[in-house]
Parts: C-alpha cells; structure tokens; sequence
C-alpha cells in the first residue's frame, strides 16, 4: 500500500485545445476507502487511468510513496483496475478467473485458494466457482471483476471504475457492504469511480467530488452535505439539492432579489456577509440552503408563495417561490400547506451560505 500523490497533473486529448483533467495536485493516502464522484465526462476515468499508468498524463508527475512513477507502465505500478464492463477470461471457471492475479505472482497454492475461497464467499460466488465465466449473467461476471480486483492484498491500490453498473440495484447495496468489509481486512487504498451520490456516500471514508475536470472539493460524507465549498456539491449531492436564491449585498444587508418589498433578511442575518470576520464587498451572492433546513411559518422571514407539494410518503417537499425564484423545503409528512398559501422562509443562519463565483464566501 502506498500513499498516491498526484503532483500539477493535467491531460489534454486534443494537444492542450480542451482538457479533461485541469491541473491537480492530491494525495490519496494508504488503507484509506475513496469515491471519486462526478457527472459523466467530467474526467473520473482519466484521473483514475493516469493513477494505474494506462494514461501518461500531459503534464505533471505521479508518485507512489515519494517514488516518481510517471513514466512507468501499469505493469510496474502493482495496481489492481477493475473497469465498467465486464472484462473476463471466458472460458476459464470463475475459480481460475479469482485465482489469476495471485497464480501471476507465483503465490503459494494453499494461499491462492484461501484467498480465492475468502473473497468467493464474501461476494456470493461460491455456487458457481467451478463454472465457466462465459456463462454467467453479466453482473455475476462484474462480480467475479471485482472479486479478481480484491483478492490480492498487497497491492499499491485498487481502482474501481464504476464497478457495479450492471448488477441489479437491489444487490448493489450488499455488494458495496461486503465491499466495505473486504476493505476492513486488506486495508487496501480504494478509490472507487461512480456519479452515483448514494454509491459515493454510503461506501467511502472520503468522496472526492469532480467537476469540469477539477476535483472541487473532498471530505467526509457529512462534510461535504453539511458544509459544501461550492455550489456544485451543493447541487450534486442532496435529493434535491441545495436551494440557490440569488441575492445582493449591500450596506452589509443581505437582500434577497426579486423578493417582495421588506424582503431583506432579519436583522441577524443583516450583520450576516462576513466571511472570516471581512465584510464581503458589495454585490450580488447567491444564498445556498439545503431543503432539510429552510423552516416554513408566519413572518418574519423571507415572503414567498406555495406553489406544489409533493408527498413523498416519508416526509413532504414544499416547493414555494421567492419572487420567480424556486425554493424546496422539506417537511415532515402531511403538512398543511396547499398551493397558494402565503408562508415565510427562514434560514438557520449555522445551515446557509454564501456563495459567489459559485465558490462559498461566508455564512448567514
Ligand atoms: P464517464 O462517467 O462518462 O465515464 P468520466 O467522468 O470518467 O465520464 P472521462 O472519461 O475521463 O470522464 O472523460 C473526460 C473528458 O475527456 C470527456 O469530455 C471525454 O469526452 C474526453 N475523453 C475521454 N477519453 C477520450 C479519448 N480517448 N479521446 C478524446 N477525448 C476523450
């Protein structure tokens, strides 16, 4: 295992034109369970191809443990990949497909078949280990993928890109906590490829978040839900996302535009546009609250006006407008409120914040 430190790396396809990886500088450390999390084409593929040495990047150096491994090959890198679809010698059992990597490496027999056993009996393989991999449906054979990726333990880290998209949706959430548990025995470095939030967040210890080839923010799956630095996590992560309500400051006031008259924030949150003690310089900011905790009632806050609710069974979503200007609430099952109905906004100042460029620059 190793600590994987990408130093300025940036990869260009089309002779520095466009590029899918903008310049990146992050270490991934040893033992630790990574989701590396973005919309398709944002260039999770081709951080995760530079990392294996399937890719040499444009620019930038790649080192394992302080060692420069740019130019190495994959074959030099001691890497375990698994891809999206299903890649299998198919007409070998899935026994022998488990047991190549460590048959590769000359591994003891008795060894080879623990190991093989192990993760056979983690992912539900057992019934089929003596058939042919051709036969098998193809999220079993995805299964198999992943289990050849896990089985060996000293690899510097396993890669896995969207590893599970053919399985059906019910067993992906075994899958992933027996994947959870594989990762407690190895100690492997995994980083784990999806744009599924739910995926991300319910397997890793830390979700990296992508966007427009730049990784924009990681941490902890409670961090990035409760405090996102940017107004793509706000959006990406969440169901719905984060509420966005363009506003202005001005005079130290945080006004909400397109609001009704009186519309600016209580006075509490008119001390609000201070960003590490600064005030913010004037001009137009965007309010981010999640639906979980904007509060409905009667004034004072931000007027706004009912206009749907959806009753998911659990809880309620409150869809209202601020002006033009769409806000979702979500409340507990079977509130009052009808289309129409006038109601005030607030925002617990501790849950809203600021953003402008679309980078968060302070708090209510
Ligand atoms: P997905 O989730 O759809 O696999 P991704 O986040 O993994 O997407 P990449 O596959 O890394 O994204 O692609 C990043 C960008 O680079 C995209 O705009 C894609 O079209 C482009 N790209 C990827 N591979 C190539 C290639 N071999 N040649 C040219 N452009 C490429």
């Amino acid at each position: 295992m190793a600590d994987i430190r990408l130093e300025g790396v940036a990869h260009s396809y089309d002779g520095g034109r466009t590029w899918a990886l903008r310049p990146t500088t992050w270490t991934w450390r040893s033992g630790r369970a990574y989701a590396l999390l973005g919309p398709s084409g944002c260039g999770k593929t081709t951080l995760l191809n530079i990392i294996s040495g399937l890719l040499t990047p444009t620019e930038g150096r790649v080192l394992f443990d302080g060692r420069d491994v740019t130019g190495v090959p994959t074959a030099g890198r001691d890497i375990a990949q698994v891809f999206q679809f299903p890649v299998l010698y198919e007409e070998m059992s899935v026994y022998d497909n488990l047991a190549f990597p460590l048959r590769n490496r000359r591994r003891p027999k008795q060894e080879i078949d623990r190991r093989v056993r192990e993760v056979s009996r983690l992912l539900g393989l057992d019934p089929v280990l003596g058939r042919r991999s051709r036969r098998l449906d193809p999220g079993r054979q995805q299964i198999v993928c992943l289990g050849r990726g896990l089985v060996r333990h000293e690899v510097a880290a396993v890669l896995l890109d969207e590893p599970l998209t053919v399985v059906d949706p019910a067993l992906k959430w075994t899958l992933r906590s027996k994947l959870k548990e594989i990762h407690r025995d190895t100690g492997h470095t995994l980083i784990y490829v999806t744009h599924d939030q739910t995926e991300a967040l319910t397997f890793a210890d830390e979700v990296v978040v992508v966007n427009e080839g730049a990784i924009v923010q990681a941490g902890e799956p409670a961090e990035l839900f409760l405090s996102p630095a940017h107004e793509f996590v706000g959006h990406f992560i969440g169901s719905p996302g984060m509420n966005m309500l363009p506003a202005e400051i001005a005079g130290g006031v945080v006004r909400v535009a397109g609001a009704d008259a009186g519309a600016a924030l209580p006075d509490t949150a008119a001390q609000a546009a201070l960003a590490d003690g600064e005030k913010l310089p004037p001009g137009p900011v965007r309010i981010g609250v999640r639906p979980e905790f904007v509060e409905l009632g009667a004034a004072p806050g931000v007027p706004a006006r009912v206009s749907g609710v959806d009753r998911m069974g659990a809880y309620d979503l409150v869809h209202a407008l601020v002006g033009e200007h769409p806000v979702v609430a979500r409340t507990e099952a079977g509130t009052a409120y009808e289309p129409g109905a006038a109601v005030c906004l607030r925002f617990p100042p501790e849950r809203a914040f600021l953003f402008r460029d679309q980078v968060r620059c302070g708090s209510l």
